[in-house]
This record gives C-alpha cells, structure tokens and sequence, in this order.
C-alpha cells in the first residue's frame, strides 16, 4: 500500500530531490529498517526548507528524526495515561509511539551567515541523523561559510555537532550563547548530579570554543535585528530569539515545546526533558501567548519539518497551524 504510485507522487517532500525517491514515503519505511535507510541516506540528501524573512534568507535542515515508543514516558509525565491517548487520538496520531525531529537553522543576513544550533553531529550517522552538514551543503553552504554560530541550549542535540574529530567543525565561525546557561554547565556543583552526563559533553565540546564566544544576557543582540530572550525551564538559561527584518518578524523558540500537540495543546503538561518542569510550562505559556497574541511565525527546534508555524490560542493551549506560503508573497 505504502509503495503505491499514486503514495509516492502525493507525498513528494520539498527537498527538490528531483526523481530520485519521495522522501516521506522512504523515511516511513525505514524507521523500523535501520540498515535500509543508511543505504539510502548515502544517495538522499537530507530535507532542507528555504524561505524569505524579509531581506534575509531562513534555511531550514532536517539533521534527523528519532522514533521513540511509549510517548507517556517523555510527554504529560503528570497526567494519567488516558489522557494523552485520548488528544494523540483525536490528533489522528498514534499513541504509543512518537517521532522527535532536529531542525538546526541558518539565518543568512547578507552580511553575516548564522547557523541556530548544531545537531546530533557525525556520531548520530548510525541512527540516521547528524546530517545537518550534507543539508548545508545541499543549499550551498560550506561549513567555512558560517560566520556565527548561535547556541540556544546545550542539550546533546544542539551541541553535538560543533566539534568533530576533536576540531570546530565550523572552522571560521566565532559563537554566541546565553551567559546563564554557559555559567550552568561549567559549574563544578554539577558533578555527581543527573546534570553530570550533558556536563561532561559541555567540557569537551563547548569550553573549549569559549575564546570565541559572546555570552548573551536576556535582550542582547546577535546582530542588527535578532535579538535574545530568556527562557529558563527547559535548561536554566536557555535563549530564544526575535528575528526581524523589514518588517517581517519570526520567534526562534528553540525547544519551549518539544511535541506540536503534547506541548502545545496542553503546556502545563509536564516534559521530561524539562530541567525544571514548572518553568518550563510557565515559560511555554508565556512565550505561545505572546506569539498567539501578535500574530507571529515561529521556528521550534522539534516541530515537524519544515518546523515553521503559529500558534491560535485553544482553550488553555493552542492549536498548531503550519506554515504554508506567508513568505512566498
Ligand atoms: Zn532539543
């Protein structure tokens, strides 16, 4: 069923892979075929996604997407079973298991080249994602070519790919990151706590880039027209960012929600990736209020690929509304 013609020409993904396979189709299939998709990742690039803010150009790389079973163990971790079987249901989704995806971002400004977040990086290859280079490179961006590399958090998925081989793997860019959340994981209070693990990645693949790195407070500016907000919950210090230009505006929220209708919908359900889970919720309504309120797009790091949308305010949540062609006209 899943292979049939009429499948494959319908769910054709906007990867421009030309003749060379539907992506959508190929991805469904290999979740539960490991050795398939390594096959097939050798000949597909990655999904990428531009589009136009204003004067600068958005691109958007699918550096991978992790299946996991039993949703109830990361989602709603205070709500009885039923509860999030029944809004998975009534979503049309499965309820027991979910997809979680990766979409690093660059922002070229014309005159700076900015990549938001660095992926799961080359030791994700076996599972399929770390693929955000071979993205870049799919839309003509060496890695030479970043100028600036932003971190919003340092979870693994967001820093795994700024160090290979014990190198930048960004050879040119300098960096910028929260203050907050630098000063977090660098502490020696972390040793010997469950922060102890992502600490140690943090040491090697973080401190030693921080010559070149801008420590940002909430309302610090990366460049004319994007601009820093704290947003603690989900790690201490975690930056989300106002984008600008020309009138156009997009709220980089980096991973204030994790699923696009178990945080969203409910966002007082708790996340286990949430360092402090009540912040995380407090700050998850703060930030879709605002962006309910004014009517703007926003970019999550773990929402469907292309990962851009809106929000509309739903009762005590908010609906998810993808992103058609609002900045195609
Ligand atoms: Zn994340």
């Amino acid at each position: 069923m899943a292979n049939s013609g009429i499948g494959r020409r319908t769910l054709i993904g906007t990867a421009g892979l030309g003749i060379l396979a539907a992506p959508a189709i190929i991805n469904a299939e290999v979740f539960a075929q490991e050795k398939q998709q390594l096959a097939i990742d050798r000949v597909i690039p990655p999904d990428i996604h531009k589009f136009k803010l204003g004067g600068f150009q958005v691109l958007v790389v699918k550096d991978g997407a992790r299946p996991s079973g039993a949703p109830g163990e990361t989602f709603g971790l205070n709500q009885p079973a039923e509860a999030l079987a029944t809004l998975l249901s009534q979503n049309f989704l499965p309820t027991d298991q979910f997809v979680n995806s990766f979409s690093p971002t660059l922002i070229d400004t014309g005159s700076d080249v900015i990549l938001f977040d660095t992926g799961l990086g080359k030791a994700a290859h076996a599972q399929g994602a770390g693929r955000l280079v071979e993205g870049l490179a799919a839309a003509g961006y060496m890695p030479e070519d970043i100028s600036i590399i932003v971190i919003t958090h340092m979870h693994g998925d967001h820093i795994g790919g700024i160090m290979e081989d014990g190198r930048p793997a960004f050879p040119k860019a300098r960096y910028v990151a929260g203050q907050v959340e630098y000063d977090f994981w660098t502490d020696s209070a972390r040793a010997g706590t469950p922060a102890e693990g992502n600490q140690k990645s943090v040491l090697a693949n973080v401190k030693p880039l921080a010559e070149r790195m801008a420590f940002l407070k909430d309302g610090g500016e990366v460049t004319s027209g994007i601009t820093a907000m704290l947003a603690p919950g989900h790690t201490p210090g975690m930056l989300i960012f106002n984008i600008e230009s020309q009138g156009k505006r997009l709220v980089l929220t980096a991973d204030t929600a994790n699923h696009y209708v178990l945080s969203l919908q409910r966002p007082e359900w708790e996340v286990r990736f949430d360092m402090d889970k009540a912040q995380g919720a407090a700050t998850r309504k703060k930030v879709f209020d605002m962006i309910a309120a004014e009517k703007v797009a926003f970019l999550g790091y773990h929402m469907p690929f292309p990962a851009v949308g809106f929000v509309e305010k739903q009762g005590t949540g908010y609906r998810f509304v993808p992103k058609s062609y609002q900045f195609d006209i």
